[in-house]
């Protein structure tokens, strides 16, 4: 979307972060949208913001569905856990064919951008660079071990991993760029460690405590959970961790991530309708922990007139959903990805 001909849709939209859902006709010129007119004829689309994936690790693409047992720390604890074992086995070019799949696979889902904490240092963010060029979509890449330096920022496994965080820290800052930190995700032990760095987000908090859960809220932090992958790596039994209800009574905020795609399908439509079912939070809370990530890589993700173009088009005649009372609860729980008919993103 970078031409200057007016592109034009009539829907029913979910509007700003209100998610107002609205009979309108959109208009995007030159890659934004320039206005939001109100529509009198019924709609047969749907016109709904892109998701982001606020956190995934590309990378172990090349290691899905491996069959293995073992703790968390056997898995996907750096420097050698097996995915690392994996990754490190694992020739380029094929590293660089899997992380590009499965863009490939969050774009037909509806995504159009993601934050990767991405292994292998400056070597593994120049090869999901290569992954994701001429793909349409907004990466945010968070790089360790020297990939801080040449990407949007550091992506620290743990405060307690790390002998040098300190100094990663102060260097990224210096740099203007961002930090985030993994924290809390099978104990609370290390979500202090992590919050004396101030970061700008934390992933996973599956156990903070509610004290913790103050501090992160009380410095604006925002908290990016990952409930499939939490269940699935055996960190989360209960509707209670990660604490999604209790971050939303805090008045704090939270994205959504898939984490690593090893384990979990990088799709945005499972993530949000498993946590629907499993967290009971409001739909449009959940929707909108599935936009708001955009803004890590500087954008608001919502429809709104002034912003760059970021939402999909869907088709419900298709499908059932084409009898949703509630646009935003159906997106949130049934949407698959043969209903969306196009994504309108503007990159520059
Ligand atoms: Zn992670």
């Amino acid at each position: 979307m970078r031409d200057a001909n007016p592109y034009v849709v009539t829907g029913r939209a979910l509007l700003g972060e209100d998610l107002q859902e609205e009979d309108v006709t959109v208009t995007v010129t030159g890659g934004v949208v320039t206005s939001i007119e109100p529509a009198s004829r019924r709609p047969e689309r749907w016109i709904v913001p892109a998701f982001f994936n606020a956190h995934t690790h590309l990378g172990d693409t090349v290691a899905m569905d491996v069959p293995a047992r073992g703790s968390l720390a056997d898995l996907v604890k750096p420097p050698n856990g097996l995915k690392h074992r994996i990754l490190a086995a694992t020739p380029r070019d094929e590293l660089v064919r899997g992380m590009r799949a499965s863009i490939a696979t969050m774009l037909a889902t509806g995504t159009t951008g993601f934050a990767d904490f991405r292994e292998g240092g400056a070597p593994g963010v120049a090869a999901l660079r290569e992954a994701a060029a001429g793909l349409d979509c907004r990466p945010v890449i968070l790089g360790r071990e020297g990939g801080e330096a040449v990407s949007d920022g550091a992506g620290i496994s743990s405060a307690r991993d790390v002998s040098n965080a300190e100094e990663i820290v102060r260097n990224a800052r210096a740099a203007g760029k961002l930090v985030a930190f993994h924290a809390g995700e099978r104990t609370p032990n290390d979500v202090d460690d992590a919050l004396a760095f101030e970061p700008d987000l934390l992933v996973h908090c599956t156990h903070a405590t509610d004290a913790q859960l103050r501090r992160i809220v009380d410095m604006g932090i925002p908290v990016v959970v990952c409930p499939r992958s939490n269940w699935l790596l055996g960190v989360a039994s209960s509707a209670a961790h990660p604490p999604i209800e209790r971050i939303l009574e805090l008045g704090g905020t939270f994205y959504l991530g898939t984490d690593n795609v090893m384990f979990v399908q990088p799709d945005m439509l499972r993530e949000m309708s498993f946590t629907a079912t499993v967290y009971r939070a409001r739909p449009d809370e959940i929707l909108r922990a599935a936009v708001a990530g955009a803004r890590l890589a500087g954008v608001s993700g919502y429809l709104e007139e002034g912003q760059k173009a970021n939402f999909l088009v869907v088709d419900p005649s298709e499908n059932n959903i084409s009898f949703s009372r509630d646009v935003t609860t159906t997106i949130v729980k049934r949407l698959d990805s043969s209903s969306i008919c196009q994504t309108v993103l503007t990159l520059q």
